[in-house]
């Protein structure tokens, strides 16, 4: 009796128990799109810190939080995303990118407005919106042109450098609760842009959704997304960070935005941020614009290598260990050499790189950027110090890592002098490549 009441009692205590801890075990992540359980691993960076949180010398001595950089594919549509681990609220309230520091950078928004205006007749009866416009680096050209735009950042430290440029800017977060306000106002979009903001969102069916109520019915969107295929060809596991919560074929953008009454009808492939799609969505309803060619094509092409097969997912996480043994091995050899090191650029990627790797002042004595936000400051997690590019002619290296290898000739070119001293350049990515 005793041993019955103690047997039942325990068993009802530790099943509640086991359930609780099965509970946490098993707690697997659901897809931020489709909903389903994520089980398989896409890439598993280990522990990293927030990529743009930039440290103050009176830092280095305290604690810093570091979260897991585990990438999951989604097995039903083939979403590849990372949990949210940090609030956007916490990561892009006060923030250190500014688009307007990169000079190609500036050029390819330059050419798109004058593609905009010329392709689809943008004028200055039109509404241009742009999501996360960072400082104004793309909508001041349609400013320059007379046309009406509005900016919608939450970064208030980004986004005041793009008032003051006279680019009006909303700092807010987007979503569908925003869309109804501005829709509420009249200010719907004739053209509606987002660069480099949808794998940011942790809420991808609201940003969606919130696109479809603010786009006036002949409307035209238009988004850039670092390409997934090219993120697996050119080993790109840098480009994998807490900001970065999704990363998509167009196969899969598809498949989000039909879901949500937009159809994509034309598509092109861009070689920015290492290989970008740029999208061009309508209302499912608005049949004025035909489906192009391109986009069969790339779905095509994306059938073609993998992308809806998980196997093609799975094999990725192997290359990123040996990439980084590479590397390292290369690192190693030139420092027993007796050669320096230093870095170009302190980009978020560059973060996830140096943390992956573990390479810290052992390796690199420095990193420059040319954002005087960054300079004076430390990088996240290594601690490497940050300081102005002119550092390099002073100290002489004998190699420059670049960090933001997608603008590696734009980087070399502007550092052609250290061949003076013969110094050379260091790729890190697709593999470790030497620049003579
Ligand atoms: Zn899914």
């Amino acid at each position: 009796m005793l041993l019955e009441r103690k047997n039942s009692g325990i068993t009802a205590e530790e099943k509640e128990r086991l359930k609780i801890r099965e509970g946490t075990a098993t707690n697997n992540p659901t897809c931020r799109f489709c909903g389903s359980l994520l089980h398989h691993n896409f890439a598993d960076l280990g522990m990293s810190p927030l990529c743009e949180n930039y440290l103050e010398s009176s830092q280095l001595t305290q604690m810093e939080p570091f979260f897991p950089l585990h990438v999951y594919v989604c097995e039903r549509c083939f979403l590849v995303q990372l949990e949210e681990y940090v609030s956007p609220v916490e990561i892009f309230t006060e923030y250190a990118y500014f688009s307007s520091y990169s000079d190609s950078w500036l050029q390819h928004v330059k050419n798109y407005t004058d593609m905009m205006i010329e392709r689809f007749g943008i004028n200055p009866h039109s509404h241009v919106v742009e999501l996360a416009s960072n400082d104004g680096y793309l909508l001041q050209y349609f400013v320059q042109k007379g046309i009406p735009v509005l900016g919608v950042e939450p970064a208030a430290n980004v986004a005041k450098a793009a008032i003051e440029k006279g680019v009006p800017t909303l700092i807010k977060f987007f979503g569908e609760k925003l869309a109804l306000e501005l829709a509420n106002e009249g200010k719907y979009a004739d053209l509606l842009i987002g660069n480099n903001v949808l794998a940011q969102v942790p809420d991808l069916n609201g940003f969606v959704k919130g696109m479809k109520v603010l786009l006036k019915p002949n409307g035209i969107i238009t988004i850039e997304f670092p390409h997934l295929m090219q993120l697996v060809d050119g080993n790109q596991f840098d480009t994998i960070y807490h900001e970065h919560f999704s990363y998509f074929s167009f196969i899969t953008v598809e498949s989000v935005f039909a879901a949500h009454g937009l159809t994509i009808f034309d598509v092109e492939e861009l070689s920015t941020h290492g290989g970008s799609l740029r999208i061009y969505a309508r209302h499912t309803e608005d049949t004025s614009k035909s489906v192009s060619k391109r986009v069969t094509g790339l779905k095509d092409k994306e059938k073609t290598v993998g992308i809806t097969h998980l196997e093609y997912y799975n094999s990725f996480a192997e290359k990123v260990r040996e990439t980084k043994r590479k590397l390292l091995e290369f690192l190693v050899r030139i420092k027993q050499e007796g050669k320096s090191i230093v870095g170009y650029g302190a980009p978020g990627k560059g973060n996830t790189l140096l943390n992956y790797c573990g390479i810290r002042t052992d390796f690199i004595d420095y990193t420059v950027d040319r954002n005087p936000y960054k300079q004076g400051k430390f990088t996240p997690g290594t601690h490497i110090p940050i300081y102005h590019p002119d550092r390099i002619k002073e100290t002489h290296p004998d190699y420059v890592l670049i960090l933001p290898w997608n603008l590696k000739e734009e980087i070399m070119d502007q550092l052609a002098y250290i061949r003076e001293w013969e110094g050379k350049f260091i790729v890190p990515i697709p593999a470790v490549k030497i620049y003579s």
